[in-house]
């Protein structure tokens, strides 16, 4: 009964790494393995959902005319170039149904975010992987690994990576005239984005999200940005409801407040300044980010990820372990920046693993 294409992902186990904190909640305990913000979203969102909470009993507005239109200013674009989803990932799954025909290539550069592969598979694409080199993007590399691919996913900033492919670089994979769909679900943090670009580029489509500097990954809100042709496409394909009432409002009411914002943007900066100088003192080796996450080098202290984040997990920390991350290898653990409360903990466990982990 099941297509052979779902029987095989079955199969072969390539189903979305859940991080295990979603296992255990207990009490006091401490999640950096989700990448979401520790500060939730702003209190003006709080109280637009206790207004909107009256109104379930209707039908969301199947346009999002209000929300397009607020995202299109805080954008600086008009809001036909602007499309929204159940959370990004569902338009990382409606860009593969609208742009890839059945066996067609998708390249994916890494290691990185696993639904870009999922889904491709889901949509009857085949994944290309391309291992990024030391961890870097590098546009000759990637513009012969685009060589017989219908289009490309490109983290920026990337996760697990943390680091982003330069504008100059970027601009080089659009001159290949393939569609470059690239996730800025992080842009907030990295203070960069190519979503205006996007809007007068023929083959470029951005990603966003509330998910993150936004404080909203619970309610499922994001958007694609792109030229009005792209965004016509998956604007037909998405489910007329398919962000509901209560996202639509919470979303409208985070962009308000660019105030808490920045502040939040700004906590998150400090944190991760703070984690990258104290990991670095105990000898680990941190990568850059441009997000609000670190990729830690834990092999740098001969130790593996799955060891330190059991270890962690024991003390109620959770942190991600990239080794099932697919190119990212056993020495990695990602790390989302926490409050300096968290951090503080964080770092005072991780100063107990000197020596080895006992
Ligand atoms: N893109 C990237 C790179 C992510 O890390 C995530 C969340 N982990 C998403 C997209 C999906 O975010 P959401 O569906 O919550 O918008």
């Amino acid at each position: 009964m099941i297509s052979k294409r779902v029987s095989e992902m079955l199969k072969s186990r390539v189903l979305y790494p859940l991080a295990r904190e979603y296992n255990v909640r207990a009490a006091g305990a401490i999640n950096l393995a989700s990448n979401e913000s520790p500060y939730g979203p702003s209190p003006r969102v709080l109280r637009a959902l206790k207004r909107e909470v009256a109104r379930v009993g209707s039908y969301p507005d199947p346009r999002a005319t209000e929300l397009r239109q607020a995202i299109g200013s805080y954008i600086g674009v008009e809001s036909k170039c602007v499309v929204i989803g159940n959370g990004s990932d569902e338009l990382v799954d409606l860009a593969c149904k609208a742009f890839l025909n059945p066996g067609e290539r998708e390249l994916i550069p890494l290691p990185t975010f696993a639904m870009y592969e999922l889904a491709c598979r889901v949509n009857g694409g085949v994944p290309k992987f391309f291992e990024l080199s030391n961890f870097e993007w590098r546009a000759p590399e990637l513009m012969r690994a685009l060589k017989g691919t219908k289009l490309a996913f490109i983290g920026r900033p990337n996760n697990p990576t943390g680091n982003s492919i330069r504008l100059r670089d970027l601009r080089k994979l659009l001159a290949s005239r393939k569609l470059i769909i690239v996730d800025e679900a992080y842009a907030e943090f990295a203070d960069d984005s190519v979503a205006k670009l996007a809007t007068k580029t023929g083959n470029l489509l951005v990603l966003r999200t509330f998910s993150k500097a936004f404080g909203l990954a619970g309610l499922r809100v994001g958007y694609a940005v792109g030229n009005p042709k792209l965004i016509e496409a998956l604007e037909g394909i998405r489910a007329p409801f398919n962000v509901n009432r209560l996202a639509q409002a919470a979303a409208i009411a985070a962009l308000r407040d660019k105030r808490y914002l920045r502040r939040v943007v700004a906590r998150v900066r400090l944190g991760k300044t703070y984690i990258r100088r104290e990991l670095t003192k105990l000898g680990f080796r941190v990568l850059p980010s441009d997000a609000n996450f670190l990729m830690v080098d834990v092999g740098s202290l001969e130790l593996d990820a799955s060891e330190v984040c059991d270890f962690l997990a024991e003390r109620k920390i959770f942190v991600r372990d990239l080794s099932n991350f697919r190119g990212a290898g056993p020495n990695y653990v990602r790390i989302t920046v926490g409050t300096p409360r968290q951090n503080g903990r964080l770092v005072g466990e991780l100063k107990k693993l000197e020596g080895g982990v006992k």
